[in-house]
């Protein structure tokens, strides 16, 4: 008798959901974290003689060296910090769970966060432990230790700033974790444009630390480039396992492209930071509805007891979508999560929320 799925694939496959992206909307879309701004046509005409002259028919550098060259330049990444390019930065999660992963081994997490790294802990084998947040989804740095005491982890994944809460851990916290932990710490940063915050320039300083970040929210969630820096001795051992030629031709040439034009997603990224204090001030405005404060491109916040499916439901019907989150996690009861976008979506968006409460 031939095998059938429930005979031969993993009962943690089977047990997981597939990650799910809503159908394309007509209208405002505010449920991905994406950047609103489009580029200028100057730029665009000038990427796209870049692209003409890409030999398509060769394999790319395996090794993306110009890219990785560039990347250390503008980045400002750390003398003797490696760096490690991935097909987006979940490829990288997948590669770091895949060089470590065996039987009993733990990924350890505060959460609620972001749900690639559980999806990821299911697909490589390993056991997948949330530490919950505390109070304002702060770390809860006691429960931390705790854990990390009792399971071991091989790999804490700390985003920074959180998703989908939006806040920043504490710096402390998060230098105890380095101190404390037996395994490797990744900070992923996927949201370091809006945010002063970041861990690179502590990569001198913690062999155990690996510091996660992406083009995506930037500005280029279309072309799937994300990068990890660390002490070469961890990265080269990740290498070996990544695909040969994980970056295409054409990631390779607009990623350095895009890079050497970064003015102009910084003052995007600038914009959206201003268009993020005005939407939280009219969040707070609105009755019955708490916003989390975030340093990241998009806010969570709390409706009223039992409403959020009832109101996600309401703003899609006026051609607006932001992301439901209630019911994805025990502290994310009652909470939506809605993308900055451009100042007009979010006048619409906050008219249309009022106009549904
Ligand atoms: C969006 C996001 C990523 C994934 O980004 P890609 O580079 O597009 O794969 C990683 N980590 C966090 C916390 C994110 O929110």
């Amino acid at each position: 008798m031939r095998a059938k799925p429930d005979s031969l694939i993993r009962p943690a496959i089977r047990a997981l959901s597939a990650y799910h992206v809503p159908d394309p909307v007509k209208g405002i879309k505010l449920d991905a974290m994406e950047n609103p701004y489009r580029w200028p046509d100057t730029l665009v005409n000038e990427w796209l003689e870049r692209l003409r002259m890409v030999e398509v028919n060769r394999y790319p550098d395996p090794a993306a060296r110009r890219l990785r060259g560039r990347l250390r330049t503008v980045m400002g990444v750390p003398e003797g910090t490696g760096i490690l390019l991935g097909n987006g930065s979940d490829e990288l999660i997948q590669m770091i769970a895949l060089a470590v992963c065996e039987p009993g081994r733990t990924i350890l997490c505060p959460g609620p966060t972001f749900v690639m790294y559980r999806m990821i802990a299911a697909g490589t084998g390993m056991q997948y432990i949330r530490v919950p947040l505390g109070r304002d989804y702060a770390i809860d740095g006691e429960a931390m230790r705790s854990a990390i005491d009792r399971y071991r982890p091989a790999v804490i994944f700390l985003a920074y700033p959180n998703n989908p809460t939006g806040n920043l851990f504490a710096a402390t916290e998060i230098h105890t974790i380095l101190e404390y932990a037996p395994g490797l710490v990744v900070v992923d940063e996927a949201y370091a444009p809006f945010t002063d915050a970041s861990f690179l320039s502590a990569l001198e300083r913690h062999d155990n630390l690996l510091v996660l970040r992406t083009l995506s929210k930037m500005g280029l969630a279309g072309l799937r480039l994300g990068w990890l820096a660390g002490a070469p001795h961890w990265l080269d051992e990740f290498d070996k396992i990544r695909l040969p030629y994980n970056i295409s031709i054409l990631d390779q040439v607009s990623g350095e492209f895009a890079l050497d034009h970064l003015s102009v997603f910084e003052a995007q990224a600038q914009e959206i930071r201003r268009e993020r204090a005005r939407l939280f001030g009219a969040l707070q405005s609105l009755e019955g509805i708490s916003p989390c404060p975030s340093e990241a491109n998009f806010i969570l916040f709390r409706v009223p007891a039992g409403r959020a499916g009832e109101l996600h439901a309401r703003l899609k019907d006026r051609g607006i979508l932001i992301k439901n989150l209630d019911g994805s996690d025990p502290d994310l009861a009652g909470c939506l999560r809605v993308t900055v976008g451009l100042a007009e979506e979010n006048r619409s968006f906050i008219e249309a929320l009022r106009d549904s409460l």
